[in-house]
């Protein structure tokens, strides 16, 4: 690998493409068709003003990328933070098609972000700044069209209010625009779990296929978001034994397990992980180092990086986040061969759910959540097979595998449909 900074290395843009090309090049893909895929079909920045609470206007800027469209509509979250990039969310919707094509589903790729940090505006501010944002974006979104969901610092309330400024201007309710919403305007039962539900299917897969028992894996899981949290209590019901749990603002870890359940009461009621009375308190960045069996970063991108990899100590490492590992990260992880299931496999538990969301929605019949954890569960175990198999027979990583099964599930239906000119 060529070197470079850390600048470099961690640009999601990069990471994402340096896969891609990888893989690409594997596959034998011909030089026009690597051009069609290694790029998004279209990147749309908005400029949202938004009427603060103290009387001033402010102005919000806003992406929405669109990767592809090959395999049916756009779709993907939307994620508010205050250092959102054009390069990012770029990464984040050519992740989202190959995410959608690991697990076969019938959608393209799309991300979006606003630039903000949410957790200084008011709910006021929030709720205009996202209906601006989806007035904004009205003719490229659309059931048929570009599906956007939840992501980082994004949830149901902010999904009800797109749903519902999409519906004001088409003068009918259109349930199906969003998912992520609530279940009583047409989010699906399972959904909030989903995330989490999917990374503890394909770890069962991954335990199976080493030879080990729930109750003998310990896991340590980076972030305590939606997907963090849930994929903790999951995991800690069913009987792996969590030992960590890394925030930054308070690290916990008890090498004989910690009581999910009773952190994230504890974390409801004082808003941080910090004082929790049964585990001790840890460096956030020594806890991601520290020995166990599965590694679930679930937070953001970049948490393994050139720098830490060498000291990584998991046997799995579970990609719960999108692009938490930096290409050159991967081939250290690969000497000392870690098992990884890569984020477009391992957190695809969600999209897919939305997948059930928008099924339920344009079939107006809500199923039972019994009937969305099967299905969700057969689709994450075939393809968690699908790719551990292709990456047996074609004999590369588990990464890589993913990415080339997926490029080649676009790649074919784009020669079937052919080039509109
Ligand atoms: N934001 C989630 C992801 O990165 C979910 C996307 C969706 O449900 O459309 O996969």
């Amino acid at each position: 690998m060529k070197t470079m900074t850390l600048e470099q290395e961690t640009n999601p843009w990069e990471s994402q493409a340096a896969r891609f090309d990888l893989a690409a090049k594997k596959l034998n893909l011909d030089e026009g068709m690597w051009k069609v895929l290694r790029y998004p079909n279209r990147e749309l920045i908005v400029h949202i003003p938004v009427a603060m609470d103290n009387g001033k206007l402010e102005v919000f800027t806003g992406f929405r990328v669109q990767h592809s469209i090959a395999r049916g509509p756009s779709k993907g979250g939307i994620r508010y933070s205050p250092d959102v990039t054009l390069d990012e969310v770029r990464a984040l919707a050519s992740w989202m098609t190959w995410k959608c094509a690991v697990v076969n589903i019938p959608f393209g790729g799309a991300k979006g972000g606003v630039i903000c940090d949410p957790h200084k505006m008011s709910l006021g501010e929030l709720e205009r700044m996202t209906r601006r944002y989806t007035a904004e974006l009205i003719e490229f979104i659309g059931p048929e069209k570009d599906v956007p969901a939840p992501d980082i610092n994004t949830n149901e309330q902010i999904m009800a209010w797109m749903m519902d400024t999409y519906s004001m201007h088409m003068r009918q309710t259109v349930t199906a625009v969003v998912t992520g919403k609530p279940i009583n305007i047409g989010g699906s039962r399972g959904r909030r779990e989903a995330t989490g539900r999917g990374i503890m299917i394909v770890c069962d897969e991954a335990i199976r296929k080493l030879g080990r028992t729930r109750e003998s894996t310990r896991v340590i899981v980076q972030g305590f978001g939606n997907v963090g949290s849930n994929a903790a209590l999951l995991m800690a019901q069913a009987g792996y034994v969590v030992t960590g749990i890394v925030e930054v603002a308070g690290s916990l870890y008890n090498r004989n397990g910690i009581n999910v359940q009773a952190v994230s009461e504890y974390r409801m009621r004082h808003g941080t992980l910090s004082g929790f009375p049964e585990a001790e308190s840890a460096d956030p960045a020594d806890l991601l180092v520290t020995e166990c069996d599965i590694l679930i970063p679930a937070a953001t991108e970049n948490q393994i990086t050139s720098r830490n990899a060498d000291r990584i100590q998991c046997k799995i490492l579970a990609e719960g986040a999108n692009g938490p590992t930096t290409a050159a990260a991967d081939e250290i992880l690969a000497d000392k061969k870690v098992f990884i299931i890569p984020d477009i496999l391992c957190n695809a538990g969600g999209v897919t759910t939305s997948y059930f969301e928008w099924v339920q929605d344009r079939q107006g019949y809500f199923w039972k959540e019994s009937v969305v954890n099967e299905q969700l569960e057969e689709i994450m175990k075939s393809a968690f097979q699908d790719v551990v198999r292709y990456a047996e027979t074609h004999e590369v990583n588990n990464r890589i595998a993913a990415y080339m099964l997926a490029i080649d599930r676009v790649a074919y239906t784009i020669r079937q449909r052919g080039i509109y000119a």
